[in-house]
């Protein structure tokens, strides 16, 4: 595989980017036939045994919390599981494009909202940094546009791995990290552009103000709770030791109701649904800030508008992966029902999306940013890499059509549009809301 070399950090460069597995985690897998010689005995296989014995089936949440987030053995606490080497790979780390029109996003909700004097950039599950390093290099390049604005970075990392890992990508080395691993505010440093940044274990910790907040690939890594229609109603799925096979877990259905029950619709037609509380809490407190403070959320990840059944998967070495297989040795997903975040968020904020991946980036001048980087590069393995970066991102039969953009706003911020409508104007002013229609600078 090749590797793409820092080739300058000026602002028209292309910067490095892993080579691009022919696989990324937005696809499907239904858990199940391992031969048991594939099923090595990990230490979360041992410690989730030992809880099943002694407590009884548990969640497929609480099955997915303990393996990718479990402080002394979680997938994601200690290792560095994105990139080439690794078991999956994200936009971000394919093209640099992607964070540059993110950046260019909240710059533009900054500008449409008034040019507030400061503001503070969330990223919720920021992997190796290299997506908020890509926005804050789009500030310094626009800082003619932001001067004058006092902006700090927070990052809402629970994985020790990856928060050393971020800290080396973003932070100036000449300023000593703070560090305080018994404060919410786990550490502290200086980005390599003077920005003050914090990294903080859960979102409630991040100071309240004026925010923009940004998760991609985060909210399919929350624990979901599966559930089977059966004739006798809604029946939660558990895991359960395998009677049959020694070391083996399985799926088995809860003999009667269970309290997450309640997350089901009244009104669902579909007969397996997989429902996330965690995704609904943080949208909650994401829609309480912005309704309090003002700013935007922007939410980007593979999922659906509540039509989707079986999306519980797992990866490995950028291979699927059989979820109840070794666990603690691969990544565990599912796909987000952007439904549900839209029910979490009414009434608070307003909400826009999902669109699909395809159009939002179109609409952010994709075309016009890949056109700038290959006409200033001469590197034909820079230019190809750049070239199947764009085709890996806008592609329908790639990410184009299975990620999704999902933004909440203020509802100030659509209402003040409904009043500079005119009549013969059909579209709303949602259509001011860069991304989710062509970017246009106010
Ligand atoms: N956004 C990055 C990484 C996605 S992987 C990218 O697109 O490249 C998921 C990220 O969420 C990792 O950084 C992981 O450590 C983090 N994470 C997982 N569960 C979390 C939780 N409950 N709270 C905070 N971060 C979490």
């Amino acid at each position: 595989m090749t590797v793409l070399v820092r080739s300058g950090v000026g602002p028209l460069c292309a910067v490095a980017r892993a080579a691009i597995p022919s696989i990324w985690r937005g696809k499907y897998f239904s858990s199940g036939n391992e031969p048991a010689e594939n099923n090595p005995v990990t230490p979360m296989l041992r410690h989730l045994m030992y809880k099943i014995k002694s407590t009884g089936p548990i969640t497929v949440a609480e099955y997915m919390k303990e393996v990718l987030t479990n402080p002394a053995k979680g997938y994601y606490v200690y290792r560095d599981m994105l990139g080439e080497q690794g078991d999956f790979i994200t936009s971000p780390e394919i093209s640099q494009i992607f964070g540059e029109l993110l950046g260019i996003w909240f710059i533009s909700e900054w500008m449409a909202t008034g040019k507030s004097t400061a503001f503070q950039l969330v990223e919720l599950g920021p992997g190796r940094g290299t997506l908020v390093g890509d926005i804050l290099r789009v500030f310094t390049q626009l800082g003619s546009v932001l001067k004058n604005c006092d902006i700090s970075v927070h990052l809402v990392e629970v994985s020790q791995k990856l928060s050393e890992i971020q800290a080396l990508t973003l932070t100036e080395e000449k300023v000593p990290l703070e560090r305080n691993a018994g404060s919410p505010v786990y550490m502290k440093g200086v980005t390599k552009s003077g920005i003050p940044i914090s990294w903080y274990r859960h979102l409630h910790d991040v100071p309240k103000g004026y925010s923009f907040y940004l998760a991609h690939e985060f909210f399919d890594v929350l624990p979901v709770h599966k559930f089977q229609k059966t004739p006798q109603g809604w029946r939660e799925v558990f895991i359960d030791i395998d009677p049959q096979v020694s070391d083996k877990l399985r799926f088995v259905l809860a003999p009667s109701a269970t309290p997450a029950e309640a997350f089901i619709q009244h009104d669902e037609t579909r007969d397996h649904v997989e429902v996330c509380p965690d995704a609904g809490v943080i949208i909650e407190e994401l829609s309480q800030r912005i309704a309090l403070t003002g700013g935007a959320a922007l939410v980007a990840d593979y999922g659906h508008d509540g039509t989707k059944t079986d999306t519980f998967r797992g990866f490995c070495g950028h291979k699927l992966h059989d979820v109840l297989i070794a666990p603690g040795t691969a990544d565990l997903t599912a796909d987000v029902d952007f439904s549900y975040l839209r029910r979490m968020a009414q009434g608070k904020v307003a909400s826009l999306g999902p669109i699909k991946q395809h159009t939002f980036l179109k609409n952010m001048g994709i075309d016009v940013r890949l056109k700038v980087l290959l006409d200033k590069s001469n590197e034909p393995s820079v230019r190809q890499q750049l070239l199947q970066g764009y085709d890996m991102l806008i592609n329908p039969k790639k990410m184009g059509e299975r990620f999704n953009f999902f933004a909440l706003l203020p509802h100030e911020r659509l209402e003040g549009g409904r009043h500079q409508r005119n009549a013969r104007q059909s579209k709303p002013f949602a259509s001011l809301v860069a991304g989710f229609s062509e970017l246009a600078w106010q």
